[in-house]
């Protein structure tokens, strides 16, 4: 097989109803959930940055859909976890942080998964809390002793996460202190300061959209890294419910 292929796999989707079996604060601005479900039998997730539609009901007696990172899945416990990144308003951070043992939601997904190959010489993985699920997924998923340096924004040093990893794991992190959530200065300026790895890389970008932006700007203009090789998406963008605008990729 050639070098740095990805696969698109499809995947059948379906909804299931989960239990929410426990939870937990994940630093000062996050909340762990994980859920059980007999239907998580037959649940797939083959890459990190895989996503599932999260249904939650709205007073109105209709439905809010959003996008969420299918953060660890035991198959032999139909145990599913969801990080979610909580922030001032919105569906799905109102439920996340009410959410209570017993408690059930609908999921739909994964409709399908990129699966990005394991042979790069490095990779390089940047974003805020709501990317931090997929980043944890694929430093904990790459191969031992392969370089995966990750740079990512949160508000102050509780945020900050470990992730047990085989690879040669490098975490960068660096703290709002009072700087926008779409600003991308914070992220612009410690990628400037990261000595890449020799060899060919794989860069991931996932933030609030302008930031999202800029950074795969940088990294294809003053990084001149080739486009086959990063992804960048908008996980949400300030102001906007819902954004709209999710993939950088077009
Ligand atoms: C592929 C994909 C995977 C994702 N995975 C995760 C995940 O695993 N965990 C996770 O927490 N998020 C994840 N997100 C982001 C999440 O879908 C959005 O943050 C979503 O908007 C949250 O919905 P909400 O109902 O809380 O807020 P919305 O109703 O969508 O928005 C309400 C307001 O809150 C603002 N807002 C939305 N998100 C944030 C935020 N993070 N910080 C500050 N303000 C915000 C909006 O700009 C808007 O003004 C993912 C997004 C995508 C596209």
């Amino acid at each position: 097989m050639p070098r740095h292929e990805t696969t698109r796999l499809r995947h059948d989707t379906r909804r299931r109803t989960l239990t929410v079996a426990s939870i937990e604060p994940l630093g000062a601005s996050m909340r762990r959930l994980v859920f059980t479900a007999p239907e998580l039998a037959d649940f797939v997730s083959a890459a990190p940055d895989d996503h599932i539609k999260l249904f939650f009901p709205m007073p109105d007696g209709g439905t809010a859909m959003r996008d969420f990172t299918p953060r660890r899945f035991d198959r032999a416990a139909c145990a599913l976890t969801i990080d979610f990144a909580l922030h001032e308003a919105g569906p799905a951070t109102a439920w996340a942080a009410a959410a209570q043992v017993g408690d059930r939601l609908d999921i739909g997904g994964p409709r399908g998964s990129v699966v990005v190959p394991d042979d790069f010489d490095w990779y390089l993985l940047i974003g805020d809390e709501t990317a931090l699920p997929a980043i944890g997924r694929r430093v904990e998923e790459a191969r031992p002793a392969v370089p995966v340096i990750t740079l990512a924004v949160v508000n102050g040093t509780a945020d900050e996460q470990q992730f047990a990893s085989a690879a040669d794991w490098r975490g960068h992190w660096v703290h709002r202190a009072g700087v926008g959530t779409d600003d991308a200065a914070l992220l612009l300026a410690a990628l400037g300061a990261i000595t890449l790895p020799q060899g060919e890389g794989y860069i991931w970008i996932a933030a609030e959209t302008n930031v999202a932006r800029a950074l795969r700007h940088d990294v294809e203009t003053r990084l001149g890294h080739p486009r086959a090789w990063l992804k960048a998406a908008g996980y949400w963008t300030r102001g906007h419910a819902d954004a709209p605008d999710k993939t950088l990729d077009g």
